[in-house]
């Protein structure tokens, strides 16, 4: 029988390409998205590139009585957790708003879950779980927390709340994946990174700048310890992480408890590399200039993936310069929308 599967926060740039993945793989999605920062094109946009589109409710996963209708109407099997705010700086900011956002609304969900009969959940963590102090690269088994900012903070502590409620009933199954870069958009050119404003991250900034809307790329720093001086991260193909969102519901069927798996590729690139391989793969300059460090940044971190592999039977597939060449076909496609 076709699975019903629950998207919160399924608009976004991650919940996007998730929800094309397991339309492809034949289920039936549901999204619930409150449309903070993504768009309902998104949902249309899924629907072409699937041939079926999503079903879709304009919802605040923190408002109860409305996320208690979606799970009235739907028969929904497993959650893919993907609601909440992600940008680091403003969670400095604004602490109170990300930990009421982002804890409340996963509080509201899992009760709404359990009141449901519905306890598979795969939940969007990230690598910034493990802090400033382990060594690289990550493993699951690794200590957590240490993190630097109010997101990382909610991550840490969504996590605490699984594993505290998987150990209390063994009818919940939960998934932690921490992602590390996701980068890339889907290969049609209709789904990808919308950001706000002006970039934080680096490939929205990079291809902005290919794109004339921004003049130039600063490299943050160019004197840290690895090969060219610039920072190293594991970046990963945001259609590869859809993948290992549909093997981690696989597992969540067949596997009760808690777990943490991470979703990287498990070799770094530095920045200047990501740079010079967009730059060849789309022929297109990237004017950028090597300035000053940004607070904050790790020098290098990535992936260990074995556990992945092992028990997912996933790896990445695609390469640094089918990231660059598909995010460039996302920002030319969507200027001007
Ligand atoms: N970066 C950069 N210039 C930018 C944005 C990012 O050099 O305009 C670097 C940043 O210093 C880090 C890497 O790119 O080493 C990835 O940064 P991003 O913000 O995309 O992700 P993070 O690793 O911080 O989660």
């Amino acid at each position: 029988m076709e699975r019903t599967i629950l998207l919160t926060g399924g608009a976004g740039f991650i919940g996007s390409h998730v929800a094309v993945e397991l339309l492809q793989q034949g289920c039936r999605v549901i999204i619930a998205d409150d449309l903070s920062n993504s768009c309902e094109d998104v949902v249309q946009r899924i629907g072409a590139i699937t041939g079926r589109e999503p079903i879709f409710y304009q919802t605040d996963v923190a408002d109860r009585a409305a996320l208690e209708r979606v799970f009235a109407a739907e028969p929904v099997e497993a959650v893919v957790h993907l609601a909440g705010y992600k940008a680091v700086g403003e969670s400095v900011q604004k602490p109170l708003m990300y930990y009421r956002n982002n804890l409340d609304s996963t509080l509201t969900l899992l009760e709404v879950m359990d009141a449901h009969d519905v306890r598979q959940i795969i939940f969007s963590s990230s690598a910034t779980v493990y802090g400033e102090k382990n060594p690289i690269p990550y493993t699951e088994q690794m200590p957590t927390g240490g993190c630097t900012n109010p997101y990382g903070w909610t991550k840490y502590m969504i996590e605490q709340m699984l594993k505290d409620l998987a150990a209390s009933d063994p009818r919940w199954s939960a998934v932690c994946l921490r992602y590390f870069n996701p980068v890339g958009a889907h290969e049609s050119g209709l789904i990808g990174e919308a950001p706000n404003g002006i970039p934080n991250n680096l490939m929205p900034y990079v291809t902005q700048t290919a794109a004339g809307i921004r003049k130039e790329l600063t490299v943050f720093g160019g004197d840290y310890p690895t090969p060219d001086g610039t920072c190293m991260r594991d970046f990963i193909h945001v259609v590869d992480l859809a993948r290992g969102h549909a093997a981690a519901l696989e597992y969540a069927r067949r596997e009760s408890g808690w777990i943490a798996i991470n979703l990287g590729s498990g070799r770094p690139s530095s920045v200047l590399e990501l740079v010079h391989t967009f730059q060849e793969a789309n022929d297109i300059p990237v004017p950028h200039r090597v300035g000053d460090r940004r607070e904050g940044d790790l020098a290098s971190y990535y992936a260990d993936a074995t556990r992945a592999k092992e028990l997912l039977d996933w790896q990445t597939e695609k390469t640094l310069a089918d990231m660059c060449r598909d995010s460039w076909r996302w920002q030319q496609n969507s200027q001007g929308k």
